[in-house]
């Protein structure tokens, strides 16, 4: 099946994590065909999931966590406060946590075990930079990112994984779209080296940046794409429930 998410990274009261999720239940004729996940910021993970009927198959995540159990980190919440909140999947290495909040693939790759150990699916993000892309080396960035984030799972461990290819020049208001040409080896890259295509890889790749209702469908179309990760363009859950139909 395949995979279709969407963060809110941070936007959302209450009340609209709560239409949201009425929202979906009103279609989970159709979400049934999908895996489908929604992940809110982190104070509207629990209201959400509290709304969201149990026969609703979705998926409910974060868009971080420490890798650490507990202590003196303050702002953070663990692994395992946002499951404790309802979320069986965390979001990890976005390139906005890279850029605005320092992380590195030494954190990346703490809290991807961390969230395995607490019973979570990491989402792994990885993409190269515009820089990167420019010079010719975004598959080889992007592999090393990959390998670096997954660095401390076991191999037996990795499939509990999803990994996210999500190039930094693609991504959100400033993002260009990019053409199933320009993703298509990276994508293949990482469905072969890190993912599915191989028998201790992530479960799925998806990919994620500027996708929209117009360009689904030649984006699923890439080889080795196990699903799509989406951000504006799922914000309302109309527009979410069409890139569902489309899946
Ligand atoms: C994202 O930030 O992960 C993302 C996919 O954003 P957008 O779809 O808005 O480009």
């Amino acid at each position: 099946m395949i995979w279709i998410g969407t963060s809110w990274k941070m936007n959302k009261t209450l009340a609209e994590a709560r239409a949201y999720a009425d929202g979906l239940a009103a279609r989970r004729d159709l979400l049934a065909r999908v895996h489908a996940f929604v992940i809110p910021p982190h104070t509207a993970i629990a209201a959400f999931r509290e709304r969201l009927p149990y026969d609703v198959p979705v998926i409910v995540g974060a868009q971080n966590a420490h890798w650490a159990p507990a202590g003196a980190y303050t702002g953070e919440v663990s692994m395992g406060m946002v499951a404790d909140a309802g979320a069986t999947l965390v979001e990890i290495g976005h390139s906005e946590r890279r850029e605005y909040f320092g992380e590195t693939d030494e954190t990346v790759a703490l809290k991807v075990e961390a969230a395995v150990n607490a019973g979570l699916t990491p989402l792994l993000c990885v993409g190269e930079p515009a820089a990167e892309r420019a010079a010719g080396r975004h598959i080889s960035w992007v592999a090393e990112q990959a390998e670096r984030g997954l660095s401390l799972l076991p191999a037996a461990q990795r499939r509990k994984a999803l990994i996210a290819y999500e190039p930094v020049w693609a991504i959100g208001e400033h993002g260009r779209e990019p053409s199933p040409r320009e993703i298509a080896p990276v994508m293949e890259m990482l469905h072969a080296g890190f993912g599915p295509g191989t028998p201790t890889g992530a479960s799925a790749v998806l990919y994620g940046g500027s996708v929209n209702p117009g360009n689904a469908a030649s984006l699923l179309a890439v080889p080795g794409t196990g699903g799509l990760f989406v951000g504006r363009a799922a914000w309302q859950v109309e527009d979410f429930l069409k890139l569902v139909a489309i899946a």
